[in-house]
């Protein structure tokens, strides 16, 4: 029987630019809502959500770990828990180069509290991820932290919210003094003074705003009002009539308008200080959105690709996504999902319309910050881990296997971009490396492991140079494998432009038995993005049938080295359409021998290319720097696509070689006096041009 009406459910992520505070909020969050009974100082390296040892020392949280806890709004005031919602925290990232785990996290989430530094105001990160928010629809509420720091100010982080992210924010609260005088908050509904005391800010008090600050906090509200009535043609009505407006009304409005992206609450405090969280957490209540006030999840059927929907409802078929696979310590393997409609009990079999299998669902947990709970059932709405399904990866729909295979859109990632190579420091270490690389991959995929034919070292690769960084030091942590690693590169790729013919022989022939392997070869060029294809044409047992696998795998093998410049052949189609063979001497080594050569001279005569990825850029800057930031890009190599405006600043959208976008983030920084921000994203594989690419070939570039 399900406990909590799906309307009382608030699936939630905490998002903000590393150092904001995300981590010290989360913190606080969970002691009120009564998980934790003792608050964890980030400084002293104890936070719970950040469970991972090397999170807790670079103080950033990496992985989406999930959290379910409870809140009343304003319990802390009435003391009645007559309205209890149950809050599922998603944990995100605030670094770009986890774009995986950002997206993944946006993907599950009905809405979000972006925290910022209330020093800092709008930082570069607050911006991409704000954007990437807009991109998933995630409705918001901002929390301006920090409000105890020297330099702080509310007004400046407020105007800078309104200038670089949205004209919507809409200020709910001013601050009681700030820096070293910040003692409360302004609630502007209720015009009343918020005090916090107690050891950890648990006694809330409701008090008169102190008169000085009166006549500013009638300023805000009616801002405020202002704009909450704009949302709604009634309240417009009485606001321009000068008739007294009821919280319930305002606080309606305000709901709709949050869910539906028109307005943003901005709340305010310090969460070190244990101020302003309580109230931050009824926002969460009032005005982000629970499960059915979102529109239905749209997917396709597996079998007829018709488009179909499933709403929030316990009664609709169990659908769900897997938006993470982490690997714990006591448990194995936990795949992260939400379901999004439906119900599933424990036992049941599921079926992953991804893959097309069956799987039978183990136990169900609910995760609590460190601690778990087992349940026996999940309804609509609820996010769950479970352990034990085997071919479930991040990104896959699970659905009731009874009803119509539904495919929910499956999350992209991006193609990992830099490459390291990494090398075990001892004998030892080398086995534990293989192992350790591989349940890394598994949990993360944009992050792949290959091994280099050649000198048998192995080579890493990812989206940026933190994330790999990240991982070599979770392998080290985690796994014990020490490893050093070297210098980050362009994962180039190789192909062909035309179509070739070429013969591959292997005969040796000297006493006892020989060595007969022989074949033709056609090679073709393919579409970018088309992969590889082996076509059989051998007829009449030329080539008898055992012996084509063999074939196969040479040419396989070859392609992995290129002929350029040492790098993978991608985007191509290899016949073997003739050869012979001997009744004694041939063997599957012989024949994969002369695959491989085959391989290569045909594709040395099919105008073989070095491939580079191009990056998709977007670069914000005010407009005064706009001409030196373009000349820049051009001497990258970039070509600029589009420039246009957003609010008061300048939006230059460009193609750029990954390769010239090294080191850029420090020249943009001088380039713009540290206002310019970009995001950066693979686009596609393309020919790079013939003088680099011979640079490259003899090894003079890398
Ligand atoms: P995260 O990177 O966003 O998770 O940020 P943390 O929560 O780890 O905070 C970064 C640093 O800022 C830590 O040293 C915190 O103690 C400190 N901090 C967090 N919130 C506040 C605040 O409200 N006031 C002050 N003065 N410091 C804070």
């Amino acid at each position: 029987m399900r406990k909590y009406p799906i309307e009382k459910y608030r699936n939630i992520g905490i998002i903000a630019h590393i150092d904001a505070g995300k981590t010290t909020v989360t913190e606080r969050v969970l002691f009120y809502t009564g998980i934790s009974h003792k608050i964890g100082e980030v400084h002293e390296g104890k936070a719970i959500m950040d469970w991972m040892e090397q999170e807790r020392e670079r103080g950033i949280t990496i992985t989406s770990a999930a959290t379910t806890c409870f809140w009343s709004p304003e319990e802390y005031l009435t003391k009645e828990k007559t309205n209890e919602h149950r809050f599922n925290i998603i944990d995100t990232p605030g670094h770009i180069d986890f774009t995986v785990e950002v997206q993944r996290s946006l993907r599950v989430l009905d809405g979000a509290v972006v925290v910022f530094d209330g020093v800092a105001g709008v930082e570069p990160q607050s911006e991409t991820v704000w954007r990437q928010a807009d991109k998933f629809k995630v409705p918001r509420i901002c929390f301006i932290n920090k409000l105890d720091r020297i330099g702080a100010s509310f007004e400046k982080s407020f105007n800078s919210i309104v200038q670089k992210l949205s004209p919507n924010a809409c200020a709910v609260q001013i601050p009681i003094g700030e820096e070293q005088n910040l003692s409360g908050v302004v609630d502007l509904f209720s015009m009343k003074a918020l005090k916090f005391e107690g050891n950890l800010g648990e006694k809330v008090k409701l008090e008169e705003i102190p008169s000085g600050l009166l006549e500013k906090a009638h300023k805000w509200r009616d801002k405020m009002v202002e704009k909450i009535a704009a949302e709604d043609e009634n309240l417009l009505e009485k606001y321009l009539a000068r008739e007294e407006i009821s919280i319930e009304d305002l606080r309606r409005v305000l709901r709709q308008a949050t869910i539906n992206y028109k307005l943003i609450p901005v709340f305010c405090g310090s969460a070190l200080k244990n101020t302003g969280v309580q109230p931050l957490l009824d926002g969460v209540v009032y005005y982000l959105p629970s499960p059915v006030d979102l529109p239905a999840i749209i997917g396709v059927d597996s079998k007829t690709g018709k488009e179909i929907s499933r709403k929030s409802d316990d009664s609709e078929p169990f659908t769900a996504l897997a938006f993470k696979v982490a690997t714990d310590p006591y448990v194995g393997a936990l795949t992260y999902f939400r379901v999004y409609a439906g119900t599933l009990s424990k036992g049941s079999y599921i079926l992953n319309t991804t893959t097309r299998e069956k799987e039978r669902l183990g136990r169900i947990l609910r995760m609590h910050a460190a601690e778990r709970e087992e349940v026996d059932e999940l309804f609509s709405g609820d996010i769950a881990a479970t352990v034990g399904l085997k071919n479930t990866s991040t990104g896959h729909t699970l659905c009731d296997p009874d009803s119509v295979p539904i495919v929910l859109e499956e999350i992209t990632f991006p193609e990992p971009v830099i490459a390291i190579r990494i090398e075990p420091k001892t004998k030892a270490d080398q086995e534990k490396m293989g192992m350790a690389l591989h349940r890394l991959a598994e949990e993360d995929p944009t992050f792949r492991i290959k091994g280099d034919p050649d000198t048998g070292e192995t080579i890493i690769s990812g989206m940026g140079e933190l994330h790999l960084d990240i991982l070599v030091d979770r392998m080290k942590r985690e796994f014990k494998v020490e490893a050093s690693v070297g210098r980050p590169q362009v994962a180039y790729k190789e192909t062909i432009k035309t179509e070739a013919e070429a013969e591959g022989k292997y005969i040796r022939q000297s006493g006892g038995r020989g060595q007969y392997g022989h074949v033709w070869l056609r090679v073709e060029s393919k579409e970018r993005g088309q992969g590889f294809e082996f076509i059989d044409e051998i007829k009449g047992g030329i080539i008898p049938k055992e012996f084509i696998p063999a074939v196969e795998k040479g040419i396989k093998e070859a392609m992995l080295k290129g002929v350029v410049a040492g790098y993978p052949l991608i985007d191509m189609s290899v016949a073997l359409y003739d050869g012979s063979f001997h009744e004694v001497d041939s063997s599957e080594i012989a024949f994969k021998i002369a695959g491989s050569q085959a391989l290569q001279s045909a594709t040395k005569r099919a105008k073989p290319i070095l491939l580079e990825p191009i990056m998709k850029l977007e670069v914000i800057v005010p407009e005064n720097f706009l001409g030196d930031v373009m000349g820049n890009l051009s001497a990258r190599r970039g070509k600029i696509e589009e420039t246009s405006d957003r609010l008061n600043l300048k939006v230059i959208d460009a193609k750029v070689p990954l390769a010239e976008m090294f080191g850029y983030a420090t020249s943009l920084r001088s380039l713009t006096e540290g206002r310019g921000t970009f995001t950066m994203e693979f686009d596609k594989y393309e020919e790079v041009p013939g003088n680099i690419a011979r640079e490259i070939a003899e090894g003079k570039r890398r």
